[in-house]
């Protein structure tokens, strides 16, 4: 029973939860997915690339509709595989977006334990190395960016 309207229930993962990447690179690939982009993740990835934000958005990525905004995404080979996925690396890994970054700890990964462990079937890291806190693992979920482009200066400015 909770004290007071400041407690907020016990998680199953009240005693944190275990990930650490092998770089097995399979949550770049298989099914048909999306990853989503922040307005300064635009302009790190375009710098790395050493292209405009403006082209960026032209050749790499796509326009989804979801959760009643528009999010840019990033496009997909014919195979599903993420664009920036080479050799079974990424290619853009020092400013991977903050989905990647923050995978597996999404929110609906870790809103049932149920749930959590069907992540754990998908990604050889479930539940194997660093201990995660619920604090950091929250910290994490918080962390999440906008990703509306309707927020977005560049966005408004190339009309998508
Ligand atoms: S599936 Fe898991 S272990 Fe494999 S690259 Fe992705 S996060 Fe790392
Ligand atoms: S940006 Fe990199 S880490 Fe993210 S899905 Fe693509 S290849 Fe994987």
């Amino acid at each position: 029973m909770l004290k007071n309207k400041k407690d907020t229930p016990d998680k199953y993962y009240e005693k944190g939860l275990k990930f650490k990447c092998i770089g097995c690179g399979s949550c770049c690939t298989g099914a048909p997915g999306f990853v989503y982009l922040s307005e300064k993740e635009i302009y790190d990835i375009s710098r790395y690339l050493g292209i405009s934000a403006i082209l960026f958005i032209k050749q790499y990525t796509t326009v989804v509709r979801i959760f009643g905004e528009k999010r840019l995404s990033l496009r997909e080979k014919s195979n599903y595989d993420c664009t920036f996925l080479k050799d079974n690396r990424c290619s853009i890994y020092p400013v991977r977006p903050y989905q990647c970054r923050s995978y597996p700890f999404w929110k609906n990964n870790v809103e049932s334990e149920k749930q959590w462990n069907r992540v754990a079937k998908e990604c050889p890291g479930v539940n194997k190395g660093i201990l995660y806190t619920k604090y950091e693992i929250e910290s994490i979920i918080n962390g999440t960016p906008d990703y509306n482009i309707k927020n977005f200066r560049i966005v408004i400015d190339v009309k998508i």
